[in-house]
This record gives structure tokens, sequence and C-alpha cells, in this order.
């Protein structure tokens, strides 16, 4: 007997909570997670559609009781059914449970919904806002000035704080809405940030010969009859987003929608700016401030048919377009893309099965592709697309590597070089701008002693406290603060203190460096408010500040036409990072720092400063010769049998109770070799995973090296089926994850 799951009415029901019904025999050979059947429902047994959300030989409740489904209804396939299926897999392949697959794929509406609320916003630009503002004043009309000034401050704003704590009245509102100063929706209509919402129109680009060629070799693969994933591999300002705009116009022309992902919220103020003003109403964005009841407002007009192009971070793949025909996942190389939550999926590769389970297009960009998706280019499985050279030909930056072991040595112990300080008057004095890229966030990052090496670490979750200006010493993971120390607490000495190389401290050196300068800082704690990332970008590129220093988040996608100056601080604190990809990502963000340098007309200059100026990682990022470095990392990766050379499953387990934690994982290494296919498995570990504690609860990780994936997915099945029949692991928590 098989026993299938149903979710009736899927955006109303809790997820998981599921009825159960009997499969009558003559559909047990045809039934399938993600169908739609009719059910019994409710006390007069009345028929409703319900989805398919699992299928067992196990009966959940006394089988006596439950009722067999009516039939299945065929041909009966929504955009829900279809992501259904998606859950399934995703299920499937990273060894989620349903629920969480669902919960992942679509997006719950909440119980109980708020009335619509209207807003109110300002529809005109800020500078036009103050002088109508002052004109007002002029002519003594307080209440029409209050208003517009309030909503410089504050918009879109709700009609009820402005008509309460404001007092307005419809005969101010009036004259302003009907000279379209200001503008009345509700809910959904007006959720971008304002410089989104203004973007100006942008025109359609005439392509040059080499972005044609692309274009064309794309195309002629969109005709066959399945098309490979495409990955545009591009350098930084080749035109890339320009191909982009194109696909999804032909796609558009089809009937059909596309969704287009970017790696973070700080992407986007500019990408999102260029798509709204091609796109206008027809594009929409999510990220990741909207509120689930936001999120899922835009889901609905996705799936209403209102908008045909969505922007968005790794959550806007699932949705619910009904004609989905493209996916682009910009920026393909990006961590963000992959899950930290179970399920732990990667974007691109659900992209990939999406596109093939509905019949649509996948396109990756990067200008530095990760080492699977060019292994795959090479191999033939996507279809690889070059775009060697800059818009007009603009010159990649002059890029210099200093050694900072030699500054030291020559007695200068700043975080500045000689060569970077230089560059930086050189670029103040011609009234050019300069970034400074620093990859770590807060203060002085860790603290330690220099007479015994210890390091100060927060009790709960083994990991070193980050010191921040106001004396406090705070951990990352948890939020647990104590007061900064004056002597090791496990030596007595007085030498201890901070790394100092946090971005608040180069913030300040720079002060004192160049006292005339405007800078501005953006990382994880000036970005924190709403509208911040949006309000540091546009004041930069509106060239209100000369320096920009930040971490990571400023060296992505943005495109300062009079940056010529790009420094890297310290290249050595991703090279360093305990990741067999720390490489991969030092060369990554060292190139996409080193493009955001002389996009403009004028020629842009790059300085890396590092500890280690012959690592090949450095090198050939400061070449900007990709080529150069795959072909090293990748003789790296198969020396050592680390992905994409061979691949790796992560089995990760948690739990309260250490002991119990060791004995478990213990016992599934004894598994996983028991049933290994022979020598060739490597098994490391179990070891602490990268964070041993968190919380209190305890993490072991334990890694299965094989060079086919299908043996490995065998194994990890297998796995999970002596976990759950056997009781003494109910207490710990496991999770996989590929690669
Ligand atoms: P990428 O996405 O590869 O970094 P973009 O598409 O953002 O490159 O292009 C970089 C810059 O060059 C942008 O400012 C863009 O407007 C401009 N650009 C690129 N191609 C063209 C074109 N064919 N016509 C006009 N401007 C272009
Ligand atoms: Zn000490
Ligand atoms: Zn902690």
């Amino acid at each position: 007997m098989i026993y299938a799951d149903v979710i009736v009415d899927i955006s109303h029901e809790k997820l998981d909570r599921s009825f159960q019904y009997l499969v009558p025999g003559e559909l047990e050979r045809e039934i399938r997670v993600g169908m739609v059947a009719a059910i019994p429902f409710g006390n007069g047994n009345r028929e409703r559609k319900g989805y398919i959300v699992g299928l067992s030989q196990k009966p959940r409740y006394d089988p006596a009781k439950l009722k067999p489904l009516y039939r299945l209804c065929s041909g009966e396939e929504t955009t829900e059914s279809r992501l259904v299926s998606l859950a399934a897999w995703m299920r499937e392949r990273y060894g989620s449970t349903m629920a969480q697959a669902l919960k992942t794929v679509i997006p719950v509406r909440k119980k109980v919904r708020a009335k619509e609320k209207r807003y109110l916003y300002l529809n005109i630009e800020r500078d036009e806002a103050e002088k109508l503002a002052e004109s007002l004043e002029k002519k003594h009309c307080r209440a029409r000035a209050r208003l517009v000034r309030a909503l410089m401050s504050e918009s879109p704003m709700e009609y009820t704080k402005a008509s309460g704590e404001l007092g307005m009245t419809a005969g101010v509102l009036k004259p302003l809405a009907e000279q379209g100063v200001v503008k009345v929706s509700q809910n959904e209509v007006c959720r971008l940030p304002e410089v989104v919402r203004q973007a100006p129109k942008e025109p359609a680009a005439e392509l040059t010969n080499v972005q044609k060629e692309a274009l064309g070799q794309i195309r002629n693969e969109w005709q066959k009859k399945t098309a490979r994933p495409v990955l545009i591999h591009g350098v930084t300002g080749s035109g890339k987003t320009q191909i982009y705009m194109k696909l999804i116009e032909d796609t558009v022309a089809e009937g059909k929608q596309a969704i287009v992902l970017i790696p973070e919220i700080a992407l986007t103020y500019q990408t999102v700016r260029r798509f709204c003003g091609y796109f206008g109403d027809k594009v929409s964005v999510l990220n990741s401030r909207l509120s689930q009841g936001e999120r899922y407002d835009q889901f609905r007009r996705a799936k209403k048919g209102e908008i045909q192009v969505i922007v968005g971070p790794r959550s806007a793949l699932f949705t619910p377009f009904s004609r989905l025909g493209l996916i682009i996942i910009d920026e393909e190389h990006e961590q963000t893309y992959k899950s930290e939550t179970s399920p732990r999926y990667h974007a691109s590769e659900v992209a990939v099965k999406r596109a093939e389970m509905e019949g649509a297009r996948v396109v990756f960009g990067s200008a530095t592709p990760s080492l699977e998706s060019y292994t795959k280019a090479v191999s033939g499985e996507y279809l690889l697309v070059k775009l060697n050279e800059r818009y007009r030909n603009r010159s990649l930056p002059n890029v210099s590597v200093v050694d900072l072991r030699k500054e030291l040595r020559a007695g200068n112990r700043s975080v500045l070089s000689r060569t970077l300080k230089e560059a930086i008057e050189e670029r103040l004095s011609r009234k050019e701008q300069t970034m400074l890229f620093l990859n770590r966030r807060g203060y002085a990052g860790f603290v330690s002693c220099r007479s015994c090496g210890s390091v100060l670490k927060c009790p709960h979750c083994d990991v070193a406290l980050s010191e921040h200006n106001n004396g406090k010493m705070i951990c990352h993971y948890c939020g647990y603060e104590r007061e900064t120390v004056k002597k090791c607490p496990v030596c007595g000495s007085p030498y201890i203190g901070g790394f100092k190389a946090g971005t608040q401290q180069i913030e300040q050196v720079l002060h004192k460096n160049f006292p005339e300068a405007g800078i501005l800082r953006m990382d994880y704690d000036t970005t924190r408010t709403k509208g911040s990332y949006e309000q540091i970008l546009s004041s930069f590129a509106a060239h209100k500040a000369d320096i920009l220093v930040g971490t990571q988040m400023i060296v992505k996608g943005h495109d300062f036409p009079d940056v010529t100056l790009v420094g890297v601080i310290a290249a050595d604190l991703s090279l360093n990072a305990a990741d067999y990809r720390s490489a991969e990502r030092t060369f990554q963000l060292l190139t996409q720092a080193v493009g955001r340098s002389g996009r403009g007309k004028r020629q842009g200059e790059a300085i890396i400063q590092t500890y280690h100026p012959d690592h090949y990682s450095i090198q050939a990022a400061a070449e900007q010769n990709y080529e150069k470095f795959y072909q090293e990392e990748m003789g790296y990766r198969t020396l050592m049998d680390y992905p994409p050379a061979a691949h790796m499953l992560s089995v990760l387990a948690s739990g309260e109770e250490e002991e119990l934690l060791e004995k478990g994982i213990g016992y599934i290494r004894k598994f996983a070799e028991r049933v290994s296919p022979g020598p060739k498995l490597h098994i490391i570990g179990p070891a602490s995973a990268a964070v041993g504690k968190v919380n209190d609860v305890y993490r072991r990780v334990l890694y299965l090296k094989y060079r086919e994936e299908r043996t490995l997915l065998e194994i990890k099945d297998k796995i999970e089926k002596y976990i759950e029949i056997n009781p003494g692991f109910r207490k710990l928590y496991i999770q996989y994850d590929f690669e």
C-alpha cells in the first residue's frame, strides 16, 4: 500500500501540515510528488483539489481511518505543482525534509493579513521638492510645506501616519496630488526605493560587434531543441548586462517571463535601476529587506501576470511565473547563491533543474566564473560565450602588487603602504575618486596576546570575538558581549591588542592622513538601517566624497566612472581562510575589486597590498588573467581531489550532548567505510565544523570525497536510511552538503 501526503490549497495551508490519503492500487504506478489530486475533504467529503507533497509506504495514522483519494488530475499542472515537484527534487538532492523544501520554494501567506494600507509618496526629485517646500512656506501654505518636507525624509509614508501625526487633511493633499507632487497608492505599488522608482529611462543600446556576436551565439543555441545553459565569461565592463537586457526582451516578446538573480542587496542600487529604467512597469524587485508579506505580494503579482521580469537574490528563483522562459544568474560565482540553511541548495543547480522542468533557458554570467561552471563550459555541458574586452576598448587598470613585509622592514607600520598613500594623494589633487577594499568588517577584528598567542573567544560559540569602537568585544554569531581586556586573561601580559585592520580603523587613518578628503564607509555597521546602502552609493556616485572604504560589499557590480584608483588593503585576509576555495575567493575578490577602477574615460589603477606577492591567485588577478588562474587552480584541485576535480559530500552533525555527538559521527564514519566502494573513497574527519559550537550546540563534520557524484549520492541515501532506523541518532541533527 502507498500513502500520499496532500496539501490542500497550498498558499493558505501551513506547509508542514499535510493530510494523508490512501492511494488506490490502480494509481500506484502513475502517482508522483507534485501532481494535483482530487480528494474527499472535511466531514461532508466534499471534493477538493490538493497537491501531492509526499509518498510513503508507512501510514502516519491508523490506516483504517484514512480515506482513499478520488483520482489524479493529470493535465492540471499548475505553477505550484511544478514548484512542488521541484521541492521534491531538492529534498532528494540535498537531504532536507519535504516541509523545509516546500517552505523554500513556496512563500507562505501570513495567516492574518493586514488590511490593504494606503501610502503616500513623493513623486518628484528632491531638489525640486526642496524648492517647492520653500515657495510654499513663503506663501504661508504651512501644512502643504510640512507634508512635502515629511515625505522628503520618509517616502513612502503610511496614509494614516500623515493624517494622524502630521494632521494632514484632504484639502492639503488634494492640490499636491493633482499637481503630481504626491502620489497615493495601495500597498504593493510603491515598495521600491525612491532611487529605483525614479530610474531614468534607459534607451536600448546599440550593441558593439563583439557583443552582437556573443548575442548571436546564444540565440543560435536557443534555436536548438534542447538548449544548453550558457555561461558568459566577460571581463568586468564588457557589456554582460546589455546582453541580458536583449535576452530578456526576446523572452518577453515570446510572451514568457524572466528571473534575474543578482548576488546581494548592494547590487540592487545600480543594477536594479538599470533594469527598471529599461523594462519599466514590467519589472519588480525582491530584496531581503522585504517582509514575508511583501515578498508574497510580489510573487502574487508575478503569478497574476502583472510583471514579466523579476530581479532579486537567491530566493527570487522560486518566483511563480506561469510561463517561465529565462533564468539569468549574474555574478554566478558568488557565495550568496548557496543556501546555508536546509535545504542547502545551490541556486545554479536548482536553476538548471527548474529550467529543465519548465522548458526555460539559463544564462550564467561572470568575470570570474566558479571553477565548477567553467569546467562544465570547457567540457561542453554549458555553452561558453566570451567577451574579452571592455566596452569601447577601455583598457583594464594597471595593477601593482605591494609587498607588505618590505613596508614593515622599511619601518612603515601604517595600513597604507607608501605607494598607496601617494596614489591616493594624486587622486585627491586630480579630483578623482578612490575605493579602498578590506575583506573584513567591524573595527579591529580579533584580539590576541602578543606574549602567549591566546585569542579572546566567545564562551558559547568558540569563535574569536571582534573588538568594536565602543570598547566592547562582540561575538558575531550569537551577539555575546564583554568589555575589552587590558591584560591577557591567560598569562597576564599587558601586550594584548587588536589586529588593527578594520574598516573603521582605516577610515580613521584616512582622516588623519587626508584631513581635507570626503570619506564614506560602507560595511555591515553602516548599512544596517533601511536605505543606507542606497544612500552611501548614491552620494559616492554623485561624487560627494573622494574615498569609499568598505568590505566586500563595495567591490561588486558598481559602476562609478570617476573612480581611477582601487586599493586592496590586505589581500591575505581571504587567502588565509581555512577553506579549499580560499585561493579562488581571493582571485575573484581581487579581480572584481580591480575591475572597479577606470570604468569611465580615464585610465584606472589598482594597488594590491599583500604578504604573499608571489601567490598565483594574486598574480593572476593582477594580470586579470582568468585562464592562468584556472589552469593553476585546477592543477591543485586535481592533485588534492577537491571539487570540481572530485566530488565532496559533507555530513554535518549537531547536537547538545557532545559525547553523544562524538559517538554518533563515529558510527556514521564506520558505516560510510562499510558501504564504501573501495579505497578511492576518501573520508576526512570527523572534525569540529568551521564553527565548532554555536549557541551551546556542538557541531562535527565528516567529508567524503569521490570522483563520481552518483556514488556519493548513493552513500548519502544509505546514511539517511541508517540514521532513520537507528534510534540512537534521535538527539542529533544531520545535514548534508555537496561541495
Ligand atoms: P558588465 O555587466 O559586463 O560589467 P555592463 O553591461 O554593465 O558590463 O557595461 C559596462 C558599461 O558600459 C555600462 O555603463 C554600459 O552602459 C556600457 N555599455 C556596454 N555596452 C554598451 C553598448 N553597446 N552601448 C552603450 N553602452 C554600453
Ligand atoms: Zn597571554
Ligand atoms: Zn557567541
